[in-house]
């Protein structure tokens, strides 16, 4: 929905830049397909079509165009129809021969998950280096390497950033990445019938890879000797050179059902944790996000977001695209702060138990200036009322709780006192910007960890 717009406005652009015939003729003729890592594809429904555009004049024009509305750094591809179709055909059949003939079932990875698309902190450089470290030399620094840390700080990103790597400069190697549970099944799997789902032979699959990656390992049990097979694999592995990446929600240290002797195996190598993300990071990430996804999104609320949520990055993840998918629906190219405050209403709801009409009170006299008495009193000038009606609005809004009850808060006033001053500012914010911002204003202030 979003790509289709944004080239909307880019053909906007052009139609001004090139003459109406090579408008009409060839470039209203592109179709935008894909748009990611800065990348736009575009195909075109003929070759002459492509030929045409991909002309310096028209292609040159074309990038400007596209770089004034994506960003500064798009990257434009124009390929024909069929062109583009064959070229996806290939890829997924190269896909299957290369799983097919390759001794050790070799892992595929997220395309998303790369070391270009991992934003570097204070919490996250030092296992980022490790990484890329093992990434460029396997096998030669740090083995194992451990990583750990809490849910949802980047430990699954960056191993298959290394698997991604790794494919791309060393196609040879074989990598292989599971998950602990992944492990353990395939290990069941073959005490039962020699083989895993697969058909492969356990021992044949897990000795056979250059660089394994082990990830959550804080599932590994004790039963049915999962740790001691584990062990083997893991003394075969490292005596022979190959690579060994564990993640972990937790140190080794505490893992309780962890055996002593994989214990120390981990500490022969280096141990790295990866913490919490800062402000700064966590805005860094949000914003990679929108120009890896083509989200746009007003540069308040990419501050919001990151001042809203906890350390957890999917979670923020989710409530970006929460927010993007809200503003879509409303037929909007810019997700906005009032779509952001809309769209998270029940996340803050249900997240924020603790806000109440006293938060809310509080706040809004902060806001204004002015005393909790005054706002709760009787006077009845402008400066007082305003703030007064404002706060009934919020209160009203943001808590489930009854209308005679926010009579009780302002100094016993009549519940349909209370109705009108939440209708009046209601109906404000619909019409007068002003009040809009004021009411957004307050509640980015209030729903702030
Ligand atoms: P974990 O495995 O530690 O629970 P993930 O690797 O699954 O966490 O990360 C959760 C999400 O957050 C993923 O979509 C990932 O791309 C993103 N993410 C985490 N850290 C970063 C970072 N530093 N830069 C960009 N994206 C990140
Ligand atoms: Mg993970």
């Amino acid at each position: 929905m979003f790509l289709s717009d944004q080239w909307k406005k880019v053909l906007n652009k052009l139609e001004n830049e090139v003459t109406a015939v090579t408008f009409d003729l060839w470039i209203n003729t592109l179709t935008p397909i894909q748009y990611g890592n800065d990348e736009l594809t575009l195909i075109a429904p003929s070759i002459t079509a492509k030929n045409q555009v991909n002309q310096p004049a028209i292609f040159d024009k074309i990038t400007k165009c596209v770089r004034e509305e994506f960003n500064p750094y798009t990257f434009v591809r124009i390929t024909e129809r069929n062109e583009y179709e064959e070229k996806m055909r290939r890829g997924e059949q190269q896909l299957e021969k290369m799983q097919k003939d390759s001794p050790t079932l070799k892992s595929k990875f997220n395309k998303k998950y790369t070391f270009e698309n991992f934003v570097i902190g204070k919490s996250n450089q030092v296992v980022c280096a490790a990484m890329q470290s093992v990434a460029e030399h396997p096998s030669s620094k740090f083995n194992p390497l451990f990583i750990y840390g809490g849910v949802g700080l980047g430990k699954t990103h960056l191993l298959h950033a290394v698997g991604n790597y790794l494919n791309e400069h060393d196609p040879d190697l074989n990598v292989l990445y599971v998950t602990c549970e992944k492990f353990t099944n395939d290990y069941v799997e073959s005490i039962r019938n020699g083989k895993d789902k697969t058909n492969m032979d356990f021992r044949e699959k897990y000795r056979n890879v250059d660089v394994l990656m082990i990830d959550d390992i804080q599932f590994i049990s004790n039963k049915m000797g999962i740790q001691e097979e584990f062990f083997h694999t893991f003394n075969d592995l490292y005596q022979n050179n190959k690579q060994i990446i564990i993640a972990s929600d937790r140190s080794p240290k505490d893992m309780s059902a962890l055996e002593e002797r994989l214990r120390s195996r981990f500490s022969s190598g280096l141990i790295q944790d990866i913490q919490e993300p800062d402000y700064e990071t966590k805005v860094a990430i949000i914003k990679k996000k929108c120009s890896q996804e083509g989200y746009l999104v007003d540069p308040d609320v990419v501050d919001f977001i990151a001042q809203k949520t906890g350390t957890n990055i999917r979670e923020m993840e989710g409530i970006l695209s929460k927010v993007v998918f809200y503003s879509s629906l409303l037929g909007k190219t810019h997700a906005s702060m009032e779509d952001a405050l809309e769209s998270l209403k029940d996340y803050a709801e249900t997240e924020r138990t603790d806000l109440d009409a006293d938060k809310i009170v509080n706040t809004v006299c902060d806001f204004f200036k002015i005393s909790r008495e005054e706002i709760v009193g009787k006077k009845k000038n402008k400066e007082i009322v305003e703030p007064r009606q404002l706060c009934i609005y919020l209160i009203n809004e943001m808590l489930n709780i009854p209308l005679t009850a926010i009579g009780a808060i302002f100094g016993g006033r009549d519940h349909t006192t209370i109705m009108h001053a939440r209708d009046k500012i209601g109906n404000q914010v619909k019409v007068n910007p002003h009040i809009k911002t004021l009411v957004n204003d307050i509640k980015s202030r209030l729903l702030k960890y």
